[in-house]
């Protein structure tokens, strides 16, 4: 027999060491002990998980493989040293070598009863169902006094104590034997047929059909209608393949997507059990052999890109264009990041379309409003290009006084409202404003990306000129396809069928910097623990901003007078700032850190987006829980936030059913949907409506007229609010409860307008590129909505032409 040891201690100076070490040489003849040590073990952390570290996995491997296990424990303050506690967390989180193994629990210490509530405490937390550890009851064995137990061979001096000793592990071997029985993988057998079972999925039930011969599961089939495409498709995939290769419900969730993998997972399990056979007997079979770690990998390419989301594939394409080798490392299983959960809505002035359509009421006053800003606070930079926009207003609003109320838009104006859009102080009297010529690419490259996306099979509806909150204008170009995802389904097909790789699963952990500070490849970790390295002489870093990391957020926040530690996030949970920490690896500068981005009209519960109805700005009515409006609606994302905070947090967007249908993120079974659970309120009346959602009922009446009394004057004497469409008149009405989440990270790597990463010199650092959210600089104090778009697949196709270009200019050298 094989078993294992655990020193329960990281100290040096250990008598549960010395305990074990005897055991070891004491019992040599009848088993084989090999002692494990706790030193090096990280402390337990969620966050940062090292399950797949060498020493964890250490640990996992010769536990899986041991017939037993003995811990020898000390006491510390009535319970087990936390280096024990960690170990025993690691082991009970990702991995499960516990689970059923037996296990004898020991203890020395210097009191006589020394270790004795450190053991029972034990007991409970290897019964724990995350452990689930078979442990031998009764036989406590309990070194005291250990300081004097011992002589100066190491051997235990009293023979009462020994033959104690031995007893309590004959009768561990014996209780080993049995209980490894248990483990012998059970014969399984099902009742061949199809069974249907509903999973639960993350926007509800997932239908799914499962085939079963008497011995094998032989096909799963999803209904997917529901879920959101792109975000959990690798889950409809993966899941299904690894559990008929490996005939197992051993299967690893993917991460950003633990909701659905646990319904797949859940779905089959519960075929498996009307089929007559019991699904634990799966769950406890190894994985299947593709999901198991076959060695670390190496790969070399021109450029590597780190992040698949909108910035990451626009480089990645870009190089492909100039006929490179790239390789993209995404840290998920899926790829698409922040970029496909977008709404569509990307910023880009087309004067020639835009005048198209006509003006609605308000914008003329807008840009005359915009236009008179005295010159004394407009920034140098920025002087000369707001002249020239004084004369297009100028200009635009004789011709409209001839009668021609057309959409009015040029590039100078798109860059004037994003400089004035993004210009703010901090709390501590610290002003920002986006940097003169990274906003001037932004802007005066905004529809070359348009037709860039087009010609990669990006197809835009010229029907509908568009705006998302925040965006205060209407020059969103909205894809025909489903939101984000038509973008990164475009770019990923060109990507791929241009012969560029990418490799999913893989969070990279850090830059390959050589001694002269040129950066040469990146080192990740691949989904079964492998060591995955990719030499390039150009590193693009494109992974995000950090709006779903809340410590950093706090970390650095210096514009909102508090971050709460469980504030919502409308960002996909893998953007965490890890570029912003890879690039100040290699000596980056960062910009901007302090200002972060509310979503004003995010759901309560989750912080997601594209709940609710979101209908386009001139055509929300905001009311707070006493039934009152409180802001103008067509402000800032900031502006309504701060308001929203300031009036309790939880406010409700009031529609129609006309208003309904400008909404651009549903449909009427969706709405049935939200309105059933509750989380959309539906009624025939205002009064009704207001009652649903515990407001006075007179209240809601009179704001809700009021608000359309300003639609027919197009003027809003109350808040300001300067755009408008429709009034709220047609039954049925619509409540959907609103709360502020983080959305967007303005700051980040300081880079130029070829996205080289910057040292605080103000050097480039060879070799490392950066654009996307993980770039600062351009949005500033606030993002526009819609710029972000405009700021990726711009900066990224740069990225992805100066990283070849440069190279090119390196290799004539
Ligand atoms: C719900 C929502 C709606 C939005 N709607 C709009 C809109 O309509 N219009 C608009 O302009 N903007 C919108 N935005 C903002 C916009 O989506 C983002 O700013 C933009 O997509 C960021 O793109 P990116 O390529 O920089 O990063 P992302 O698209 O977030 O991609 C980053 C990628 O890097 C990966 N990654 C992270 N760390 C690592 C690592 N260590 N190793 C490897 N890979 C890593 C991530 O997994 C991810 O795939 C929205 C944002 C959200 C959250």
């Amino acid at each position: 027999m094989k078993f294992v040891g655990i020193v329960g201690t990281n100290a040096s100076k250990s008598y549960n060491r010395k305990l074990l070490e005897f055991m070891k040489s004491h019992f040599s003849e009848k088993v084989d002990i090999e002692i494990l040590e706790l030193k090096g073990v990280p402390m337990f952390n969620e966050s940062d998980d090292q399950s797949q570290s060498p020493i964890i996995q250490n640990f996992n491997t010769k536990i899986t493989e041991a017939d037993g296990v003995i811990i020898a424990t000390p006491e510390h303050n009535h319970s087990v040293p936390s280096a024990l506690k960690s170990i025993l967390e690691w082991l009970s989180w990702n991995l499960h070598p516990f689970d059923g193994k037996p296990v004898m629990v020991v203890g020395a210490a210097y009191d006589m009863q020394g270790s004795s509530r450190a053991q029972l405490h034990l007991r409970q937390i290897l019964d724990a169902p995350g452990v689930n550890a078979s442990v031998m009851p009764g036989s406590e064995f309990l070194l005291g006094r250990a300081n004097e137990a011992f002589d100066e061979a190491g051997k235990i001096k009293s023979e009462r104590t020994v033959d104690f000793l031995e007893s309590c592990f004959h009768r561990f071997m014996r209780f080993a034997k049995i209980a490894n029985l248990l483990n012998v993988p059970e014969d399984v057998s099902f009742e061949p047929g199809t069974y249907e079972v509903k999973a639960v999925g993350h926007n509800g039930d997932l239908p799914m059909i499962v085939e079963m011969s008497s011995t094998r599961i032989e096909k799963i089939d999803i209904d997917t209608a529901g879920e959101s495409q792109g975000i959990a498709d690798v889950v409809f995939t993966r899941i299904p393949s690894q559990i008929i290769e490996g005939q197992t419900l051993n299967v690893d969730i993917l991460s950003g997507a633990s909701v659905t993998s646990n319904g797949v997972i859940d779905g089959v399990a519960k075929a498996v059990k009307m089929a007559g056979a019991n699904p634990d007997v799966l769950k406890k079979r190894p994985k299947a052999q593709s999901a198991i770690n076959h060695g670390d990998e190496e790969y070399t390419a021109d450029v590597v890109v780190v992040g698949a989301g909108g910035a990451g594939l626009a480089a990645a394409a870009s190089v492909l264009q100039q006929g490179k080798k790239v390789i993209i490392v995404e840290k998920f299983p899926a790829i698409g990041g922040n970029t496909v959960r977008t709404g569509g809505p990307m910023n880009a002035a087309d004067p020639e379309w835009q005048r198209k359509f006509a003006a609605i009421p308000g914008e003329g006053h807008t840009i005359e409003e915009l236009a008179a800003t005295p010159e004394e606070q407009v920034d140098a930079e920025y002087l000369a290009d707001f002249r020239i926009f004084k004369q297009q207003v100028a200009d635009y609003l004789r011709d409209t006084k001839e009668g021609k109320e057309f959409l009015f838009d040029s590039a100078i104006f798109h860059r004037m409202q994003t400089y004035f859009g993004g210009k703010r102080n901090d709390l501590q009297g610290y002003s920002i404003y986006g940097q003169y010529d990274l906003v001037k690419v932004l802007t005066d490259q905004a529809l070359a990306s348009v037709k860039w996306l087009e010609e990669l099979g990006v197809e835009f509806d010229y029907n509908e000129v568009t705006m998302p909150v925040g965006a205060l204008w209407r020059r969103g170009h909205k894809p025909v396809k489903h939101e984000g995802y038509a973008f990164v389904a475009a770019l990923e097909q060109f990507v791929r069928a241009q012969g560029g790789q990418i490799l999913t699963d893989t969070p990279v952990k850090r830059l390959i910097i050589e001694a002269d500070g040129r950066v040469s490849g990146v080192i990740g970790t691949g989904v079964a623990g492998q060591t995955v390295t990719v030499h390039a002489p150009a590193v693009v870093l494109a992974s995000g901003g950090f709006g779903a990391n809340t410590q950093m957020l706090k970390q650095y926040n210096t514009y909102w007078n508090e971050i709460d530690d469980d504030i919502k996030t409308s960002n996909s949970p893998a953007i965490t700032g890890d570029g912003i920490l890879l690039g100040q690896s290699a000596g980056a500068d960062l910009v901007g850190m302090g200002f972060s981005q509310m979503m004003p009209v995010s759901d309560p519960q989750t912080g997601a987006l594209f709940s609710g109805l979101q209908v386009p700005p001139q055509n929300f009515v905001m009311v707070n829980q006493q039934g009152k409006r409180f802001v103008n609606e067509y402000g800032s994302r900031d502006q309504l936030s701060i308001a929203a905070i300031n009036n309790g947090g939880l406010f409700y967007l009031i529609a129609d059913d006309k208003i309904k249908e400008t909404a651009y993120n549903t449909n009427q079974a969706k709405i049935d949907k939200q309105v059933e659970r509750g989380t959309l309120f539906r009624a025939d009346t205002l009064e009704e409506l207001a009652q649903q959602i515990h407001i006075d009922p007179t209240t809601l009446v009179d704001t809700i007229a009021m608000y359309n009394s300003y639609v027919d004057q197009g003027h809003d004497p109350e808040f300001g609010k300067n755009a408008f469409d429709l009034k709220v008149a047609v039954a049925p009405f619509y409540a959907t409860p609103r709360k502020p989440a983080v959305h967007h990270t303005m700051g980040g790597l300081k880079i130029d307008t070829q996205t080289h990463v910057l040292r605080e010199s103000g050097q480039i650092i060879p070799g490392l590129y950066a654009a996307g959210e993980v770039a600062g600089g351009i949005h500033a104090g606030n993002r526009l909505g819609g710029n972000s778009l405009t700021d990726i697949f711009t900066f990224g196709r740069i990225a992805g032409r100066t990283a070849v270009e440069e190279q090119a200019v390196l290799s004539k050298l």
